[in-house]
């Protein structure tokens, strides 16, 4: 698996953003720099990242895209689907073209299921409608969506009404991620890490809300030991259980209270970030 940051430029200011916070200039978009920086790195999906990709521009993203199948490579978008809501028909399509021929699929941020809270973890501005808008048109763009709801403390108590709301209103999203937050990046500290045992409820919720609608869904980040009966939807088990190695090992510890676990090799731990701000699980 390959990350690549495209530049830091985004219309989004995130609370929960694990990118390093801007400072000094962003690069101009560069598909060769791109293209040389993806050919050095290890094996596997690439994921292009940001920044918000959207905004490099439909003609690079589909010729980054094709450069990734060309490769034999597989893609993942990563995006806040904010431009989305506003990008020519030809060019949403033709990126969503470009996406499916590299066997890849949109990854949208979708934080809230209201606009307020929306608002109050973007802070970006009509962000909830043009988010909402801009899914509908990506999954009408032929390439797969999955959500990613990114679990904080500002909108763990509304997991059940996020995944109502995706089953209601968002049909065609292919599947979701839960995934707690990394507390690192403008996300370091406290006041952003909920303790799993309080996201613990709403989450198995939520988890039954998707069982419920026909709604596929994972969780990242939190470990098997407080998913209850859902414990098969931590994505983590499935590497351990084939021994992948990745950074789920080195950003994950276990902690004494690990101890006698029945999901011991399965499970690489919580977070070292989650560790550090907590203690203990
Ligand atoms: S190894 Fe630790 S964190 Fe993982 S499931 Fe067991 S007790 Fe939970």
């Amino acid at each position: 698996m390959a990350l690549i940051h495209l530049f830091r430029r985004c219309n989004q200011r995130c609370v929960f953003c694990s990118y390093p916070a801007e400072e000094g200039g962003d690069p101009a978009p560069s598909l060769k720099a791109w293209l040389k920086e993806i050919a050095a790195m290890p094996p596997g999906l690439v994921q292009l990242s940001g920044g918000e990709p959207l905004l490099a521009g439909a003609e690079n993203l589909r010729l980054l895209l094709a450069a990734v199948k060309k490769l034999g490579r597989r893609a993942e978008l990563q995006t806040n689907a904010l431009a989305a809501a506003d990008l020519p028909a030809a060019d949403l399509a033709a990126i969503g073209k470009a996406l499916a021929a590299a066997r890849g699929y949109f990854n949208v941020n979708f934080p809230a299921a209201t606009p307020a809270l929306d608002l109050k973890i973007t802070r970006a501005r009509g962000g909830f409608r043009r988010r909402t808008a801009g899914v509908r048109r990506l999954i009408a763009a032929g390439a797969p969506v999955r959500l990613t709801h990114v679990i904080t403390a500002q909108n763990y108590k509304q997991l059940p009404a996020f995944a109502a709301f995706v089953a209601r209103e968002l049909p065609g999203v292919a599947w979701v991620q839960f995934s707690y937050i990394k507390g690192i990046g403008r996300a370091a500290g406290k006041k952003h890490l909920p303790r799993y045992a309080a996201v613990r409820p709403p989450l198995l919720e939520a988890l039954e809300i998707c069982r419920r609608g026909g709604l596929r869904c994972e969780v990242d980040h939190i470990p098997p030991c407080f998913l209850g009966e859902f414990f098969r939807l931590n994505v983590d088990i499935v590497k351990m259980r084939e021994g992948r190695a990745g950074p789920h090992l080195q950003e994950k510890a276990r902690v004494p209270a690990c101890g006698g676990c029945r999901f011991l090799k399965l499970c690489p731990g919580p977070r070292k970030d989650y560790i550090a701000v907590h203690k203990t699980l």
